[in-house]
Parts: C-alpha cells; structure tokens; sequence
C-alpha cells in the first residue's frame, strides 16, 4: 500500500525563533495527529537543524526546499544535496513551481537535483503542475508529462520506487483557488498511468502522488477522498499547527 503523507512547505517564512515555535506548537499536537499519515515540515535550510531538535522523538521528519545541482565546489550561496544529508533531513523538494518560475529551472537542472538527492539517500519531492494559460489551452496534461519524464524518465526502476511526486497547479498555488477534487483526480491518475507505461504497474501503484494548491482544512477531506491522489503538499495552511493539523487528519 502506498504511503499517505503530508508535508508542509514552509517556504522564505519564520525567523528562527518563529520557526522553532511553530515547531513546538507542533509537537504539541502530534499525539492527536492521524497516525496513518507520514507527517514532514519543509522549513528554510537556517533552520533544519532547530527544527530537528524542537521535534526530536517525534514522527515528524524535516526535509528541505531545495538542493544544488552540482555535487561540491565554487558555486556560492548554494546548498548540495549532501549537506542536506548529513544534517539527516528525510526529503528534498524539486521542482517547486516558484524555483521553475524565478530561478530558471528547467527539467534538465532538475534531473541533476533529483539524482543528487537520491545518490544521498533524500526522498526527492518532485514538483510539476501546468500554468493556468496551459491549462486553458487544454495542454496541462502534455505539460505534467513533459515534467515529468525529462525530470525523472531516465532513472532505474529502483531510482524512480524511491520518489514522491507532488502535482501542483500553478494557477492553485498560494490563490485560494484549489483543484476541484474531479480536476486532482484526473492528472493524478493520469500520472500513474504514464508511470505505469514506463516503469510498469506494480511501481506506479506504489508511487505517493501528492496534492499541493491552496490545501485548507476545510477542502482536504474531499481532495484526499479522490483515490490517486496520496496526501498534500502544503505551503500558507502549514504555517499555523492547527490548520496543518486538520489536513493531517483530513483523510
Ligand atoms: C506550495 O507552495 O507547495 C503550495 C501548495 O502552497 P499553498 O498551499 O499556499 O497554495
């Protein structure tokens, strides 16, 4: 059975002390958070090592936004995949829309992210979702695929079992506007089933596709109702414990 999970990105947000709090608030919480559900705050790289010791002996894992694309050396200001390791984070997002969008990330850039990552034992979070012209023109399901395969087609059966794709529309992220359930629904399963025809359908059955588009308490139960959608991936609703919280126990 595959995995239910949420995982809460916290983006460019919270100062230290904020970031530690709302990790506290937290693990205050957690014995009331649905146990089924693989629970993961994505906090700003400053802070991983904080929030890692306000939720020790937790279940909650911490993981990160992003990763470099180059293994080591003069490249400044930037964060590799092993030292996202060795801090023992659990997962990396790529891909995340706003990285495609405003810093120039293409599939390609991505591809050598998502092979970094795993060479370091992190769960990549592989991010891909159309823009809302894409959507209009009815392109939205030729764009995720696109994604998708150039980002993570040229992994090995092994590689690719190992990955959590989160499908996030642009047109969703941080508006208020979600996906209706039907519209999750149907590129979730989409997705699976282009899974299917490259790596078979044992693997894409197993595959965590997560949600991610202005998730709130109140809209969660009915996207993770849909049966290929696996969870969510959670940015402005991941900031307040209670909120995130509801969606933990949405399912
Ligand atoms: C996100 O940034 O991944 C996201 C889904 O944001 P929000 O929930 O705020 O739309």
């Amino acid at each position: 059975m595959r995995k239910q999970i949420v995982a809460g990105n916290w983006k460019m947000n919270t100062n230290i002390a904020e970031g530690i709090s709302l990790a506290l608030d937290l693990r205050e919480l957690e014995n009331q958070f649905n146990n089924n559900v693989e629970v993961i705050v994505i906090p700003p790289f400053t802070h991983i090592t904080e929030i890692m010791n306000a939720l020790s002996d937790t279940n909650i894992t911490v993981g990160a936004q992003n990763c470099a694309a180059e293994e080591k050396g003069a490249y400044t200001g930037e964060v590799s995949a092993e030292m996202i390791a060795s801090l023992e984070a659990s997962h990396v997002i790529i891909g995340h829309s706003e990285r495609r969008a405003y810093y120039g990330e293409t599939n390609e850039i991505l591809n050598k992210k998502v092979k970094l990552a795993l060479k370091n034992n992190l769960t990549p979070i592989y991010c891909c979702g159309e823009k809302l012209e894409e959507r209009e023109a009815e392109n939205h399901f030729n764009v995720v695929k696109t994604q998708i395969s150039e980002g993570l087609f040229d992994l090995s059966e092994k590689e690719f079992s190992k990955i959590v794709i989160a499908y996030e529309p642009v047109w969703a992220i941080g508006t208020g506007v979600t996906a209706s359930p039907e519209q999750a629904q149907e590129i979730h399963k989409y997705i699976r089933e282009i899974i299917a025809e490259k790596y078979g359908k044992e693997i894409s059955e197993n595959i965590s596709i997560l949600y991610g588009g202005s998730v709130k308490p109140s809209n969660a139960n009915e996207i993770f109702g849909k049966a290929d959608v696996d969870g969510g991936l959670i940015g402005g609703a991941a900031l307040k414990a209670e909120d995130f919280m509801g969606i933990i126990n949405a399912f």
